[in-house]
């Protein structure tokens, strides 16, 4: 299990790559790069704190297309209006999250995503597709860039839906919640409300949810699963690890995984660029 948690070496070339800033509900921030070329997808830490995180990657501010933000909770967006000022961005999220941020007319520039329709951001193409979550318009998205690479990312849905599950199809990396232990929300200290809402279809994913699932998206090309949005009350890092890599080994897949913290980034996880992946033998997307 530990070979398989470690960075693979770079492959060298125009490398398309993603790291997450942070996971879990105190806030949450990815970036996925190509060619030089960047996508913050939430902002869920304040904007002095998503720099100082970015700074740890290696990068500052500057070279992003665009912030796309998945749903109006504070754990995505509280930095999301100051970042976006200070680095000269837009704002792409659906028409609801917008408005539940208080955006919709404001003065950043911004721009509506619709379930289900691909949009241009910079470099790269965004696909939002509407998750269960108790949120106005939530959405979980798969962001393809030029060099064909697909990144998908689902977080904050209480369910696999059939729609989301259509969706994440063909990844190089998928970025996936694994919210909860069910024993350990279940004899944990939340308030049984709160525990009912987390395990319910608008709350969260659970591990055994987020593994149970996986087999349908497996595929050769998918060379990263990025466990995202771990509870540090109702889960652990190794739980939620095991729960997908016994998936993983029964599938025979040879994807690696990356359990994501809270409190620091990820090292970067290489994607390839499109020539080295046919090198490998994969397949080359679907351009
Ligand atoms: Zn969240
Ligand atoms: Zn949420």
């Amino acid at each position: 299990m530990l070979r398989r948690m470690q960075l693979p070496l770079a492959l060298g070339g125009p490398a398309s790559r993603l790291a997450v800033l942070g996971s879990g509900s105190a806030g949450n921030a990815v970036v996925v790069e190509c060619g030089g070329r960047r996508l913050l997808v939430d902002a869920g830490f304040s904007c002095r704190q998503l720099e100082k995180r970015l700074a740890l990657v290696g990068l500052d501010g500057s070279g992003f297309d665009g912030l796309v933000i998945t749903h109006e909770h504070l754990d995505h967006a509280r930095g999301a209006a100051r970042f976006a000022r200070r680095h000269g961005l837009t704002i792409h999220a659906t028409a609801g999250t917008l408005e539940e941020l208080g955006l919709a007319d404001s003065e950043l520039p911004t721009r509506v995503l619709h379930s289900g329709a691909v949009q241009r951001v910079g470099t790269f193409a965004v696909e939002p597709f509407a998750v269960p979550h108790d949120a106005r318009e939530p959405v979980g998205l798969v962001i393809e860039d030029r060099g064909g690479r697909r990144v998908g990312l689902a977080a904050d849905l209480g369910a696999r839906s059939q729609l989301a599950w259509g969706r994440l199809r063909d990844l190089d990396a998928l970025v996936l919640e694994t919210n909860h232990d069910l024993e350990m929300l279940r004899s944990g200290p939340y308030p049984w409300p709160l525990k009912q809402r987390v395990a319910g279809r608008h709350g969260h994913l659970s591990n055994r949810e987020a593994a149970e699932g996986l087999p349908e998206l497996l595929c050769d090309r998918l060379r990263w699963i990025v466990l995202y949005h771990l509870s540090r009350t109702n889960n652990l890092p190794v739980l939620a690890a095991e729960a997908v890599l016994e998936a993983l080994d029964r599938e025979g897949s040879p994807a690696r995984i990356s359990v994501s913290e809270q409190d620091q980034p990820t090292g970067w996880l290489e994607l390839g660029a499109a020539a080295a992946a046919r090198a490998d033998g994969a397949p080359s997307g679907r351009r």
